[in-house]
């Protein structure tokens, strides 16, 4: 392809780009491909010959797009919101006309000198006290590829923290914490790094937040069996329920363990610590007061085009001495002076992608208000959905809405009542029925979870064209299965006279 031809190209990916955007409200939100489709339409071998380019991108439009689920949909409620902007593609495809390894500053000074400027930007944006910023001279930020990679790299970090402070260690002797609530990313560590797992188990009663107590019984039973915890990751918005780890109480117990890293993984929630409204609940003093890493996707609910993993740590020279590895051919005056940052010793690999490029123009031409807006509309919407179930005779909230997320079941209301009088397995069972419903249509999606045996169904909001009109007609389609399934399963349900035995989160 010469120029020309690119930008012949060029113009109509983008037209196409639009029109995708423009019609997506139009298109379900799942595919209705089978598995092993795309065999049938694309040969097993690359083609001998090049092909014309107009035929490739036909193809794309005639085989891939059937084959998407459409994250941008604005009745996709499932997962997590998976930010796409204009401003991020348009970040993402001048970051791929230049395309740069940037591992250290050398390889393109811009790459490096824009990811610390930027980083800084989102510590401002988000609050995050001055120590994560890199105008300390101390901290500093780093885009990694995803959540699971902060948390690889920071439980590195943290090990070679320990072991340094700690050389007689036994290695099998380490453990990371986590909770019950905690995402994988903590069991993905410990199985990538051979570490012992301990999954702190946390209460429904307590919101699903660890605390106090349940921390410090945790170490005191490590310390006397010789076990040594070396980091917790705790985390702020989790993925069931949107849970928050109690970081006031935490902080309270590491006084006492000064070698416990507090790394937060902040993934999914981090974001609307943007707005000040939200800062106390999502314990920003304590963040900035004590804890040693934050991690925060912007590619997320974030509007940054994924992938774009914010961590910060308050100290840089705890992951770099942790990963550093610099042979000759990588070694430059700049490095060598220590006047520069070499992001390759801030993550795991070598090469990166310029990503600050997306996070620049998408923070430049949003503003800090327009970042808000956002992020106070999907809670608005979400407000909107929980107050509609809270009004609902069929539906009941699980636990209490947590920013953007709702977690909720189908749960019958007896006139006059509200206790449940159910048992837990028939509403679980009632309520695997209702989610196999929905999710057997192709008009909206959601997902599942369990919360201490507990079935439900989470709500998560954040697609940017998302609005009133699309929660009002989820909740009718929710609605519209639950009565449903409630046809089929009335006579299955057994009711009990006793009040019922579960234990579910004060709403
Ligand atoms: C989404 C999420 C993760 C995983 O994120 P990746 O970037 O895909 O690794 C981890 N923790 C929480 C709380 C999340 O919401």
């Amino acid at each position: 392809m010469d120029v020309e031809q690119f930008r012949k190209a060029g113009y109509l990916a983008i037209d196409r780009i639009c029109e995708y955007h423009h019609s997506l409200q139009e298109r379900s939100v799942l595919s209705t491909v089978k598995p092993g489709y795309l065999k049938d339409h694309i040969p097993l071998a690359p083609p001998e010959e090049g092909e014309d380019f107009q035929v490739i991108a036909d193809d794309y439009q005639k085989y891939i797009i059937p084959g998407l689920t459409h994250w941008q949909h604005p009745s996709f409620f499932a997962y997590f919101p998976a930010a796409c902007t204009f401003e991020g593609i348009l970040g993402d495809l001048y970051s791929s006309s230049i395309t740069n390894p940037g591992f250290n500053w050398t390889s393109s000074p811009a790459c490096t000198e824009l990811e610390t400027i930027v980083m800084d930007w989102a510590a401002n944006l988000l609050g995050l006290s001055s120590a994560f910023s890199h105008t300390s001279g101390v901290g500093g930020g780093v885009i990694q590829t995803s959540a699971s990679d902060s948390v690889l790299a920071v439980v590195v970090a943290a090990r070679t923290r320990y072991l340094k402070d700690h050389p007689n260690t036994n290695l099998e002797d380490l453990v990371i914490y986590t909770t019950t609530q905690t995402h994988s990313v903590g069991s993905k560590a410990a199985l990538i790094l051979g570490l012992q797992l301990r999954s702190i188990e946390v209460k429904a009663e307590d919101e699903f937040s660890l605390r106090e107590d349940a921390l410090r019984n945790a170490l005191q039973d490590d310390a006397k069996i010789g076990r040594k915890p070396f980091i917790l990751i705790a985390t702020i918005g989790s993925t069931s329920s949107g849970a928050v780890d109690n970081l006031a109480d935490i902080r309270e117990v590491v006084q006492d363990y000064p070698y416990l890293w507090v790394h937060v993984d902040a993934a999914w929630a981090g974001v609307a610590l943007s707005c000040p409204e939200f800062r106390s609940v999502l314990h920003l003093q304590d963040i900035n007061a004590f804890v040693n890493s934050i991690c925060v996707n912007f590619h997320k609910w974030g509007l940054v085009n994924f992938d774009c993993s914010a961590l910060w740590v308050r100290d840089r020279k705890k992951l770099t001495e942790a990963l550093d590895i610099t042979p000759i051919f990588l070694r430059t005056k700049q490095g060598d002076a220590g006047v520069v940052v070499d992001y390759r010793n801030w993550h795991l690999g070598l090469g990166r992608r310029f990503r600050s490029l997306k996070v620049w123009f998408v923070l430049r031409s949003y503003g800090v208000k327009g970042f808000q807006n956002h992020i106070r509309k999907s809670i608005v919407l979400t407000q909107k959905f929980t107050s509609l179930v809270n009004a609902s005779d069929e539906l009941s909230l699980v636990t209490r809405p947590s920013l953007a997320l709702a977690v909720f079941r189908v749960v019958p209301k007896r006139e006059g009542e509200n206790q449940v009088t159910f048992s837990t397995e028939s509403l679980n069972n009632l309520n695997r029925d209702v989610f196999a419903r929905l999710s057997a249509r192709r008009d909206i999606m959601l997902t599942q979870t369990s919360l201490n045996g507990i079935f439900c169904i989470r709500f998560a909001v954040g697609a940017t064209r998302t609005n009133e009109g699309h929660i009002q007609d989820a909740y009718n389609i929710i609605v519209e299965e639950a009565k449903s399934a409630l046809k089929t399963w009335k006579s299955a349900l057994e009711t009990c006279d006793q009040a019922s035995n579960e234990v579910v989160a004060v709403i």
